[in-house]
């Protein structure tokens, strides 16, 4: 049987109920339980697909091709199991759903309403695809009192009346600030927050309160009698020095025990935190620092999330704190110091989208190249890097991107303009139909005497993808003539998946996204390699400067 945990949020947005419900995820497995985390988004888009990222963050894009919210990266990265398709949706796709079966007539004539439709809708998706896990957490996207949440709530309230009595319960996330002047803690916000929670019919089970210090007895007694929740289901979430603290901190607080108690579960099993214990040692244990350069150019930091992420995985595997320095490619184009880049140990040009930036990414790369920096690019950034060296090393000086406009040498081309519709086709059979994005996993083959080979301890590799357009085939053999190698192609040969430029200290391209993949428990190979790199060049750095 399943057991399901819904979580919301209160008072205010950005108070981690991702991370909390991560943490939640992972304390259960600790206890031999399995898994899945969900979460539903009640804006209108009908995936974050073609969402800005400067806006919403990255799209996190699954095995199974879905570009989801980024909270799924946080779930992944905790409990360690691969999100699915499944586990996202948004007010958007409900619709489209309903929509497309009112057209077709499904609803034979009968009126199409908010209750029972949409309503039944959503607690469909909620229960489908939960084969064999014990409990399914599912996220309610924004906060309580939101208008496009309301169908959300009343159906995860449906649910809950629906199901068996200790097969659901409700967990409310809320924060309770400290009032400078009055020097208190105030649990005023909470008590608003669950009584309209309350008002649509929904008690919570268990409070997180967000805080900055420990909440005293006082006013733990007034949020219990207030709310209607019992003390000791009154947990407090305190700031934690690292997002992979935070499991051990809800654990102390007890959390995990409290959950399973609302269920009803009286002989749980002992967690196992023996991981999360490693990770808390491994990263308060770090000795020394890189300074990574991302060359980008949004300036929401949650647009690299997962990029993020990777990076302190690969410094935990190497004992090294990472220190990131953005920098904006715009901003790069009129540095001709090199300033931004001369400070930091390696350089990463990340995914992106359009022209804007291009040429202040294509000189960083031009920079990593000729002064022995570790570089690491990644989709776009293994796209300008074999723009780069066609333009300055090959001689193509009008290399460029079929994605920047008509160009006589596009070195980085449309597939169905420059390859043959049994291409596309070949493509679809690994992957999903439809769209001209090449999106989820596939299979690479890496050549056996490269450098990408070494690292990943393999010749076949699984990564996943969220791009148009490719390196153009055509130009393979300008491009090695003078060192570029292609080290890995996707599995009919057709298209080329990583890059690499011997004649350099580290310098690999890859046109997948590494980052989604890696775990903190265990660090994307990619990512601990470049690392590595980035430690070895900052000893050289040192020496050379002494
Ligand atoms: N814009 C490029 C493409 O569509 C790269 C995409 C990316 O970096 N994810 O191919």
């Amino acid at each position: 049987m399943t057991r399901y945990i819904f979580i919301t949020g209160g008072v205010a947005s950005s108070l981690g109920k991702g991370l909390a419900a991560a943490s939640l995820g992972a304390l259960l497995q600790s206890r031999g339980y399995s898994v899945r985390l969900r979460k539903l988004d009640p804006y209108l888009n009908v995936d974050p697909g073609t969402m800005n990222p400067d806006q919403h963050g990255e799209v996190f894009v699954t095995d199974d091709s879905a570009e989801t919210d980024l909270d799924l990266g946080h779930y992944e990265r905790f409990t360690g199991v691969p999100a699915r398709r499944s586990d996202n949706t948004t007010t958007g796709r409900i619709y489209q759903q309903i929509l497309r079966q009112e057209r077709k007539g499904e609803f034979k004539g009968g009126t199409v309403q908010v209750i029972p439709h949409v309503t039944d809708a959503i607690k469909a998706f909620v229960k489908s695809d939960t084969e064999g896990v014990d409990f399914l957490l599912v996220e309610i996207g924004g906060t309580v009192g939101d208008i496009e949440g309301l169908p959300f709530f009343e159906a995860i309230r449906q649910l809950n009346n629906e199901m068996p009595r200790l097969s659901s319960i409700f967990v409310h996330l809320t924060l309770v600030p400290f009032i400078l002047s009055a020097g208190e803690l105030k649990t005023k916000p909470t008590q608003h927050s669950v009584k309209e929670l309350r008002s649509i019919g929904i008690q919570p089970d268990i409070l997180l309160c967000r805080c900055d210090r420990t909440i005293p007895e006082a006013e733990r007694n007034k949020i219990a009698l207030f709310c209607n929740v019992q003390k000791s289901a009154i947990i407090q979430a305190l700031d934690a020095p690292s997002i992979y603290e935070v499991p051990l901190s809800y654990h102390a607080q007890g959390l995990d025990h409290e959950v399973l108690r609302a269920f009803g579960i009286t002989e749980a099993r002992e967690p196992n935190l023996t991981k999360w214990y490693n990770i808390s040692k491994a990263l308060s244990s770090a000795e020394g620092e890189v300074t990574i350069a991302i060359v980008g150019k949004y300036a929401l930091r949650d647009a690299y999330k997962s990029l993020n992420e990777a990076l302190v995985h690969g410094g935990l595997a190497n004992s090294t704190r990472i220190k990131l320095n953005w920098v904006d490619a715009e901003t790069l184009e009129q540095d001709k110091q090199r300033f931004h880049l001369k400070r930091s140990n390696a350089i990463i040009v990340p995914g992106a989208f359009g022209e804007r930036g291009a040429e202040g990414k294509i000189s960083a790369i031009k920079f990593a190249r000729e002064h022995g920096v570790p570089y690491l690019g990644i989709c776009y950034g293994m796209q300008m890097a074999c723009i780069e060296v066609a333009r300055n090393l090959a001689g193509i000086s009008d290399a460029s991107s079929m994605e920047f406009g008509f160009t006589e040498e596009p070195v980085i081309g449309l597939m169905k303009e420059w390859g043959c519709e049994s291409k596309l086709e070949r493509r679809d059979i690994v992957g999903e139909l439809g769209g001209t994005m090449r999106l989820g996993s596939y299979t690479a083959i890496l050549s056996k005497d490269s450098r990408i080979s070494s690292i990943y301890g393999s010749t076949l590799i699984s990564e996943r993808h969220r791009h148009r357009y490719e390196v153009n085939m055509a130009y393979r053999e300008k491009l090695e003539n003078v060192g570029l190698k292609i080290s890995g192609v996707s599995l009919d040969g057709q298209l080329p998946e990583i890059i690499e430029y011997a004649k350099h200290p580290w310098f690999i391209g890859v046109q997948f996204h590494p980052e989604l993949k890696s775990r903190p428990f265990d660090p994307h190979p990619l990512f601990s390699s470049f690392i590595a790199a980035a430690i070895r060049h900052s000893h050289g750095y040192l020496s050379n400067n002494k």
